[in-house]
Parts: structure tokens; C-alpha cells; sequence
């Protein structure tokens, strides 16, 4: 690799997936850029539940006490019948829920998680308006090039760039991702316009097709949240989310208990948000170029797990990384997707049921994941330890 004691890195995205993975690389003492296409980061006005599997990571990268003076630790998920409201299942949450696993769940604003994720990462790593074009790759590494013309050589590359990702194009061509026939409808108000409503810390309210979840986003529960799946058969926005209409949402949810109207109320401006999904990926790496997150398996976000997933591939990539050397990286990529792709890929297909916590449900299969301490599987490596016993043998 270039006869350099270090190998850079480039991750392409500045998203939760490439700034996670750009934090765990630094750590490990690679030497990392992340080159982001927006000018600045964004504060996109929607919450976001960061699960035990996924805090645990934080807690690593060393800003799960930072989180936990910024974010909510619900006290319980609560599934409620949209009519009646009627519980259909209780998750006690807050302190038993750290207890169980090792690590809490919070929910919180993406914007500050977000924030608080890019300070865990040198800032002089980070180079923003740099929108990736196009990669080449030879003998002397990969070339990335940017819109603004300038090129950049690494040793290897991560595309964290989400999905609709760059990266993914040039390894497996031009496919657009599947639009769900879903869209959400996200908003964010102060929760004392929801005034003289006795909320839970997150709840959400089931029909047979469509469902809203409203969460707090901040500890002093003062902000709350919400966002819904509605079935809406085209999306021709020509961008992934657009604004709403309040009108509109009121009476997509007309026949809601009067809780769910009184939020609704309460709030003032709503976006909208096409759900995409992709079928699994036949590859999650080609030569020096890997990929992890949204670019990889884009899902619904019906169970929260999606900027979790991005977190938990930057981890195992960085694990794999470092349990190779990144000089085999052919044998890094390799083990990362082998150790990844199954859990991907059934939390992809989990999301697309929409049936999560709904009624009775053991969430230890989420949750109880330890992205550190799970045995590795490599296949490639007990094939050739199996082909030397049996030659050994004859
Ligand atoms: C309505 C809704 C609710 C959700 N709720 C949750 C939740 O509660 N919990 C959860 O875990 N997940 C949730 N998700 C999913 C989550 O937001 C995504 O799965 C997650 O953000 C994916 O992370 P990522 O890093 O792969 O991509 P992203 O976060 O999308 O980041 C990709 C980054 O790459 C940049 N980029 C793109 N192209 C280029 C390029 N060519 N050059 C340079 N930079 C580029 C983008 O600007 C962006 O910053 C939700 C999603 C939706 C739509």
C-alpha cells in the first residue's frame, strides 16, 4: 500500500454512518478525510432513536455522556390502537432498559446528534462543499474526483453517501432506489403548544395502513416530534422530501383517537418524506472501495434503525480493518460484509413489515447486538482451514 506507514482513508459523506466511521478510524489511528457535498452540516429538522446497540458504539467513540445531557431517555415505547387507544404493548424503557443491555436508549434531535457526532471527529478531517463525482482507480490508489475539479488520491475509500449514493453508481451501475409506495410526514413544535396533554415519552398509534409516533427530543422534554407512515402511491417531488400540507395531514389522520388530533394542533408546519428501500446489494465493496449505510441497504424506517445500521457497519468495518491491517483490505472488506450482510438485511426486511413492537415482541435480537464482541464469522478462513485437514488427511 503506497509504501507509507499509514494508509488514508477517504470516507465520502459526512451523514451519522461516515462521521461514526471516520470517529472509530481516528481512534484506531488511521488517517481519515471525509469529504461532505453540502457546504455546511444540516440540521434536518427530525428526531431520531438511538437504540442500545447503537449507543453502546457511541459510548466508544466517547460521547454517550454528552448525548445523555442533551437527549431523552424515554421512560417506556407505548403501542396504542389509533381508535381507542387501546395499548397493545409496553417496552419499559429509562433505566431498565441500560440495565438489560449495557447500554440506554435516547431519543433526540438528528441536528444535535449529528453535531455532537462531528466534534468526535478532527475537525481538519472533515472537508465540506466537496461533492464526489467520480473514482479511479490504479496503481497508485483510487482518485476521487470532486465537482469543483480537484482530485485527491487514497489508499482506500468508504461511501458513506447515502441513498442515493455516488459511490454505489459507479460500483454497480445506475439503479435508482425503490420508492415504498410510503411516505413520512415529519414536524417538530414545543411540546407546551400540545397544552394540557398528558403525553408518554414515546408512543406510537397503529391503524391497519398507516401510523404516527411522537416522541420528546430534548430532556427537558420541552420539544416533541413526530413522524407517521402513510401509504401514498406516487412520489413525483423530484427531491426526497418537500413540504406538506397541515390541512392534509389532519385528515389523513381524521379517524385518530383525540389525543393523536390534539397534536396534530398543535403543530404548525410539516415536511414530507419519501421512503425508499433497495433489494440487498449483491457487493459491498469492489478493489480498494467499500461502502456502509444507507449506499449499502437504504430500508423504511419503521423500526429506527437505519442511521443505527449505518453505525454499526462503520464499527464492524473498522474491526475489520483492524483485525487484518488495512494493507489486506480485500480481506477486511470481505469480513465486514460477511459479518454484516445477514443482520442488514433481516433488520431491512423486519423494517419493511412494519410490525415492530406492535404487539408482544423480544426486541434482545436489536438491542442485545454487540458489534464489538460478536464472534466473527469468516467463511473464507474456515474453507481454507477446512481444504488443509482434508488434504492433510488424504
Ligand atoms: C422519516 C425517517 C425517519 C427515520 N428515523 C430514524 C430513526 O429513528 N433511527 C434511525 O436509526 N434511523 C432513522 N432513519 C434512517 C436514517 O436517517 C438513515 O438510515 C441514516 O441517516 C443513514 O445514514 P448514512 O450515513 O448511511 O446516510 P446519510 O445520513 O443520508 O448521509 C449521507 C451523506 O452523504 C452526503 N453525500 C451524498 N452524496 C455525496 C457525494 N456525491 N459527495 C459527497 N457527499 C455526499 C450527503 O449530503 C449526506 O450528508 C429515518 C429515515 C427517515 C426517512
Amino acid at each position: 500500500m503506497n509504501s507509507r506507514s499509514k494508509p488514508r482513508i477517504a470516507v465520502v459523506g459526512g451523514g451519522l454512518g461516515g462521521l461514526a466511521a471516520a470517529a472509530l478510524m481516528q481512534q484506531a489511528e488511521f488517517e481519515v478525510t471525509v469529504f461532505e457535498q453540502a457546504p455546511a452540516l444540516a440540521r434536518i429538522g427530525a428526531g431520531i432513536n438511538l437504540s442500545p446497540n447503537v449507543t453502546r458504539i457511541l459510548r466508544a467513540i466517547g460521547i454517550d455522556e454528552k448525548l445523555r445531557g442533551t437527549a431523552v431517555q424515554p421512560r417506556s415505547f407505548i403501542s396504542r390502537m389509533f381508535d381507542t387507544g387501546e395499548e397493545t404493548f409496553r417496552l419499559e424503557m429509562g433505566d431498565a432498559i441500560e440495565a438489560k443491555y449495557g447500554a440506554p436508549y435516547f431519543t433526540v434531535h438528528r441536528g444535535d446528534f449529528h453535531s455532537i457526532l462531528a466534534d468526535a471527529v478532527r475537525p481538519d478531517s472533515i472537508a465540506m462543499s466537496k461533492r464526489l463525482v467520480s473514482i479511479q482507480e490504479d496503481e497508485r490508489g483510487v482518485e476521487l474526483h470532486f465537482s469543483d475539479g480537484a482530485r485527491q488520491v487514497f489508499d482506500l475509500v468508504i461511501g458513506a453517501d447515502g441513498v442515493n449514493s455516488t459511490v454505489r453508481e459507479i460500483l454497480l451501475g445506475p439503479e435508482a432506489p425503490r420508492y415504498t409506495g410510503y411516505l413520512a410526514h415529519r414536524a417538530i413544535f414545543p411540546a407546551n403548544a400540545a397544552q394540557g396533554l398528558a403525553l408518554d415519552d414515546c408512543t406510537k398509534w397503529w391503524s391497519p395502513d398507516r401510523h404516527i409516533i411522537v416522541y420528546f427530543l430534548t430532556g427537558a422534554r420541552d420539544e416533541l416530534y413526530f413522524v407517521t407512515g402513510v401509504p401514498s402511491e406516487n412520489w413525483d417531488a423530484g427531491a426526497s422530501s418537500r413540504e406538506g400540507s397541515i390541512s392534509a395531514l389532519r385528515e389523513t389522520f381524521a379517524d385518530f383517537e383525540p389525543r393523536v388530533q390534539k397534536i396534530l394542533d398543535a403543530c404548525t408546519d410539516v415536511s414530507e418524506w419519501a421512503l425508499y428501500e433497495r433489494n440487498p446489494l449483491p457487493l459491498w465493496s469492489r478493489g480498494r472501495v467499500a461502502m456502509l449505510g444507507d449506499a449499502c441497504h437504504p430500508m423504511k424506517p419503521h423500526m429506527g434503525q437505519g442511521a443505527c445500521m449505518a453505525i454499526e457497519d462503520a464499527a464492524m468495518l473498522v474491526r475489520c480493518l483492524k483485525e487484518t491491517g488495512a494493507d489486506e483490505y480485500d480481506a477486511a472488506f470481505s469480513l465486514y460484509r460477511e459479518n454484516r450482510i445477514d443482520r442488514a438485511t433481516a433488520i431491512q426486511h423486519e423494517s419493511s413489515l412494519n410490525r415492530w413492537l406492535r404487539h408482544d415482541t423480544n426486541p434482545d435480537w436489536v438491542f442485545g447486538y454487540d458489534v464489538f464482541n460478536v464472534p466473527l464469522v469468516d467463511r473464507a478462513r474456515e474453507a481454507t482451514s477446512d481444504l488443509t485437514k482434508r488434504v492433510g488427511a488424504v
